[in-house]
């Protein structure tokens, strides 16, 4: 079972199919089984159709204070 850090560090290239096979099934195990992690996922997919092809939002260290700030900028 990969950790929530590491999902977490791979969910943009998740998103972007941009993992191994093994670590996409990993991944998807994980996210059945870890509702935070599943969250985050839900979340920083809205936030990147939001973005768009600008392509701001980076892998999500620090990833809180990031959204708030991105939110802040460009949500209200
Ligand atoms: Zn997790």
């Amino acid at each position: 079972m990969v950790s929530c850090r590491k999902v977490v560090a791979s969910l943009s290239d998740y998103q972007d199919n941009d993992v191994s096979p093994a670590l996409r099934r990993e991944i998807e195990a994980h996210l059945r089984n870890c509702v935070s992690c599943s969250v985050l996922l839900d979340s920083t997919g809205k936030l990147l159709r939001i973005v768009g092809d600008e392509r701001i939002f980076e892998v999500p260290v620090g990833y809180s204070d990031r959204l708030h700030r991105f939110l802040d900028a460009h949500v209200i």
